[in-house]
């Protein structure tokens, strides 16, 4: 059986596809770049310098240290 045209056919699809997904996804790419840049907040803890975990109990947790920024809520250079 020879479905040559479809496999050609599905490969073009999915090459249109992924190419409208790379020129939508790029400008919030950019955005999320220079944002980065210019952001000095801890992205872990959202600058609190806290996190809260969730306990092996459904609706209970804890504050902890957040570990990526040590409590400073400032982000690592
Ligand atoms: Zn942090």
């Amino acid at each position: 059986m020879n479905v040559v045209p479809a496999i050609k056919a599905i490969e073009a699809e999915i090459g249109s596809i992924k190419a409208k997904h790379r020129m939508e996804l790029e400008p919030y790419e950019t955005s999320l770049r220079e944002l980065r840049k210019i952001n000095t907040a801890c992205e872990m803890c959202a600058g609190k310098g806290k996190v809260f975990k969730r306990s092996c109990a459904e609706d209970e947790g804890d504050y902890y240290e957040c570990s990526s920024c040590n409590g400073s809520g400032v982000k690592k250079k």
